[in-house]
């Protein structure tokens, strides 16, 4: 055994000191200790390897403790491991040089944080500074943080608490769903609480802009301050919108005078494969593009890009972040950004996402179960449904039965959707088509085992 400490330690310790949340939430009912990584590899404590198809959420970009990060962090923790943008020092300045190259004008002004909701924070509150304005749009099933405020953005229910102050909360139920369905979701002032709610069902992707006017008309005052989006949701299942859906939402924004954001949090660096950025498969120029996860292959890290006129506004006030920009992680964003090219990590991405989007979709041919196969490049979902005509989603007994199967055969993947009904595939961006095959024959072999225990 590799393990440090027992198994039953650590689980006791869980139970006595660790945010209880967790304890019900174990994603498995047969927990994965974890001892160590290596590119697309995960190691358990009794020296089982997993094939991490789902990379700390979409989190591991080049591989885990790829050689070439490990060693640029080495050489940094030996020489600086912290100071404040209070000094100027060489791996920020060389950092945000080159993050800025990957980006369009006039997208040039970077703010570091730590995290994606502290990204999400930074760019509520620069939005609402320079327009003035104050309600934000979100959509429906979208995730964007679990802070104070990003809560308020996240309408997902899972992720929400009951509290009346200051927290977008209330959501009114959902009618039935059908795949792809989505619809808008709001933020607004009413005295001193935000409240949030969801609106209406659109049935059709030609619904989605309509139920966005009717948003306009009806629930939010004419100047708005944002609207948020993901190029491709995450946590939300994948969920792709309309072709020029967010190009519509983008026009409809501006004449309200709000800014446009893309949380690239997910699909930013290469993910999505077609692009580098997520929005730039869309047509579009967002005022905004928040990010984290990927930055830093796995290291704490987040970024917030914007506009000079956008930075004025914001610097109106003085904004300070102890870990923003620690020495550290920008000696390793660098060497992620670096490595991602000198690895061809987004033409992988493009590669096997297509080939793993065709391989899942014969798969979901063969099962009833199996609603919807859909995403770009390694950011992909796998809509799970009682039968392909209710698509009703499959209960979580069913999809944790798959689930945990598959980890059984030694892949991991993730769940997400608003009901728990979509597995998620993102993938560290070094995978082969070796493991995509291996992952497609357990997949299916996970289905074929359940059909054949329940049909
Ligand atoms: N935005 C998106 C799209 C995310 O998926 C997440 C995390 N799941 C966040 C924001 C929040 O990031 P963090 O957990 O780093 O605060």
């Amino acid at each position: 055994s590799f393990q440090d400490m027992s198994k039953e330690h650590m689980m006791e310790i869980r139970r006595q000191n660790c945010n209880p949340m967790i304890m019900k939430v174990t994603y498995y009912k047969k927990p994965v200790f974890i001892h160590q990584g290596h590119m697309q590899w995960l190691w358990d404590v009794d020296g089982r390897r997993y094939l991490d198809l789902f990379a700390g959420v979409a989190t591991v970009s080049v591989g885990h403790c790829h050689p070439k990060v490990t060693a640029a962090a080495e050489k940094q923790l030996r020489k600086l491991w912290h100071t404040t943008n209070i000094y100027v020092y060489s791996p920020l300045h060389e950092y945000v040089d080159k993050l800025a190259a990957t980006l369009p004008e006039p997208l040039k002004v970077i703010y570091l944080t730590n995290s994606g909701s502290e990204a999400n924070d930074l760019a509520m509150l620069m939005a609402r500074l320079h327009t003035g304005n104050f309600d934000i749009i979100t959509l429906r099933g979208s995730y964007h943080g679990g802070s104070p405020q990003t809560m308020g953005l996240t309408s997902n229910s899972a992720y929400k608490y009951p509290i009346a102050i200051g927290l977008g909360c209330i959501h009114l139920p959902l009618v039935k769903r059908t795949v792809h369905v989505m619809d808008v979701y709001f933020t607004t002032i009413i005295k001193h609480y935000i409240i949030s709610t969801i609106t209406g069902l659109c049935m059709a992707n030609d619904k989605y802009i309509g139920q966005l006017k009717e948003v306009f008309a009806t629930s939010v005052p004419s100047r708005i301050a944002a609207f948020f989006g993901e190029p491709i949701m995450g946590v939300g299942g994948a969920v792709q919108y309309p072709k020029n859906f967010l190009k519509d939402t983008y026009k409809l924004v501006r004449e309200r005078g709000g800014v446009c954001i893309a949380d690239e949090v997910q699909t930013g660096f290469g993910r999505t494969g077609s692009h580098f950025w997520g929005f730039q498969g869309h047509d579009i120029m967002p005022d905004i593009v928040t990010m984290a996860k990927g930055i830093a292959n796995g290291f704490p890290m987040g970024a917030v890009v914007t506009t000079h006129e956008i930075a004025a506004s914001f610097g109106r006030g003085v904004h300070f972040n102890t870990f923003g920009g620690n020495p550290v992680a920008c000696a390793i964003a660098s060497s992620v950004l670096d490595t991602m090219k000198e690895d061809g990590t987004q033409q992988i991405s493009h590669e096997m996402g297509t080939y793993l989007l065709m391989g899942l979709s014969k798969i979901r041919d063969k099962y009833e179960i199996i609603g919807d196969v859909r995403g770009k490049g390694l950011q992909i979902g796998v809509e799970m449904v009682k039968d392909k005509a209710s698509r009703e989603p499959l209960p979580p007994a069913a999809m944790s039965e798959i689930f945990e199967d598959t980890k059984d055969m030694g892949v991991l993947i993730g769940k997400g959707g608003v009901y728990g009904q979509t597995f998620r595939i993102k993938p560290p961006m070094c995978i082969t088509k070796d493991d995509a095959d291996f992952f497609l024959a357990v997949f299916n072999q996970a289905l074929n085992n359940y059909m054949e225990a329940h049909h």
